[in-house]
């Protein structure tokens, strides 16, 4: 029986490997976490390659970002995983990516969320049983701050105890969900669903 701290590393280690290879966590960025108890989440450390992530390259933090570890950086949006988990206590897992699509949709988009509608890929997101249903993400502006843009996000998620995930506004996606492979599914289908609004719009257009 492998211990919870390992068995969620490895599922951090093998979320790294997928989310760099479809190209959604370049450059070392993005982060990810799962729950390692009811006060404390297992995050990945700050800079490290994420297709390349060993199990030395997470670390314990307390659900107020502080780390558990001395000697190892929690990752400079620590606080936005964490407060998802003090948020609900069902969530047990979140993934933070930078990818291309993610980046243009939420810079292209003026207004401050965005309603996708009539797609079936929205059954992928917990909670969604049709596709005549809405799904609504918000769209929150960067901040190098992490702690005031923690702050604009909390507001929301009180008002909008069903919401699946969030954008930062030319910088990338945060979702979540139960189980690692959740979070996983959860970040395919907003891919899927923002290349379909790229062309989309790309069409529209021309
Ligand atoms: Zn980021």
């Amino acid at each position: 029986m492998t211990a919870p701290r390992e068995r969620l590393a490895q599922e951090i280690i093998d979320a790294g490997r997928f989310l760099y290879e479809r190209g959604w966590s370049p450059a070392t960025s993005s982060n990810y976490s799962a729950r390692l108890s009811a006060d404390q989440a297992l995050l990945t450390v700050s800079g490290k390659h994420k297709g390349q992530l060993g199990p030395d390259d997470v670390l314990a933090t307390d659900l107020a970002g502080n780390s558990l570890e001395p000697g190892k950086k929690p990752s400079a949006e620590t606080l936005l995983h964490t407060q998802l988990y003090t948020w609900k206590p069902e969530i047990g897992a979140v993934l933070h990516t930078h990818s291309v699509n993610a980046t243009v949709l939420s810079r292209l988009s003026l207004s401050d969320s965005l309603v996708f509608a009539d797609y079936e890929l929205q059954k992928a997101f917990s909670g969604i049983s049709t596709h005549e249903s809405q799904v609504l993400v918000p769209i929150f502006d960067n901040d190098q701050d992490i702690r005031r843009l923690a702050a604009a996000v909390q507001p929301w998620l009180d008002a909008h105890p069903d919401c699946v995930g969030y954008l930062i506004r030319g910088h990338g996606l945060y979702t979540w969900g139960p189980r690692m492979s959740d979070a996983l599914r959860q970040v395919e289908a907003f891919e899927f669903l923002f290349e379909c609004e790229l062309k989309l719009r790309a069409l529209q257009k021309s």
